[in-house]
């Protein structure tokens, strides 16, 4: 895994996290957002991309517009699902007409199509960003501890691979910020779901403080997926940095709880080569 490969760039006031070996790719525009870079109101002028009930709804759709606008895809139709922590995945076939984000319930979207900004919403939960350079497919996911013990992200790779043809070795991979084993607290009920699913492979960890209390290791899980995918381990990017102990940049639902806003991961094709 490679732990250096992201760098901080903003643009036109929007500070987000970007993967190096993805901005290698033509035409292909992505990001992480944080928290930072958002339209002014009484709370902080945050990035806040959720429609959550403390923010206004025209704030919200002006965040969302100045994030695809700092990523070079203020052209593309923003594509959004409701994220219901399950794998369902959920295919985009063309980009024609108005995207409504509450009609689809699925945790992972994916194209083959250009000028759409594939995007998922986080304040915790991890987001992975897929590409493939070769087929021009790319892919977002959203997965929280629910999503994970499902396979979502091993779902996804599936999916690529049976509707676009993807060749897993292909594929490049960016995990972002999300809550990391250092604050993820879960109780034995969690534990036994994950002994279950991913036998012996030693994802959590009993605190040391707390009775009953174990340290999950989310990522790992994904790491997991990944191998089990056929993912090449060097096209594996991880931000490596946890929502949960950053709110300086970053939401986190843990930490900040109903107050908290939410960030994205966005990924789109401008154009493709190809075409
Ligand atoms: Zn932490």
């Amino acid at each position: 895994m490679n732990t250096d490969a992201f760098v901080l760039r903003e643009f036109k006031g929007i500070p987000y996290y970007s993967c190096k070996a993805f901005e290698m790719i033509p035409h292909l525009h992505h990001g992480f957002s944080t928290r930072h870079g958002g339209a002014p109101d009484p709370k902080e002028s945050s990035l806040n991309l959720g429609y959550l009930s403390w923010d206004l709804p025209r704030r919200v759709s002006e965040n969302r517009k100045r994030l695809l606008s700092a990523l070079h895809l203020e052209s593309a139709q923003l594509a959004l699902v409701h994220q219901v922590h399950s794998n369902q995945v959920h295919i985009i076939e063309d980009n024609a007409g108005e995207w409504n984000e509450t009609e689809t319930e699925a945790d992972a979207i994916v194209t083959g199509k250009e000028n759409i900004a594939l995007a998922v919403k986080v304040a915790d939960c991890m987001p992975v960003l897929i590409a493939d350079p070769v087929k021009h497919v790319v892919a977002a996911v959203h997965s929280g501890w629910r999503g994970t013990i499902k396979r979502v992200l091993h779902e996804t790779i599936d999916t690529m691979h049976r509707a676009f043809c993807c060749d897993p070795a292909d594929l490049l991979v960016a995990t972002g910020p999300g809550i990391r084993q250092c604050c993820f607290e879960v109780g034995p009920e969690v534990v036994t779901l994950f002994e279950k699913e991913f036998a012996g492979t030693g994802l959590t960890k009993p605190s040391l403080g707390t009775p009953e209390k174990y340290y999950l290791d989310l990522y790992k899980a994904l790491q997991i997926q990944l191998h089990d995918a056929g993912v090449t381990a060097d096209n594996c990017y991880d931000l490596d940095m946890c929502t949960c102990c950053n709110t300086e940049p970053f939401f986190s639902y843990r930490a900040e709880g109903s107050a908290s806003g939410r960030m994205m991961a966005v990924i789109g094709f401008s154009c493709c080569p190809n075409h």
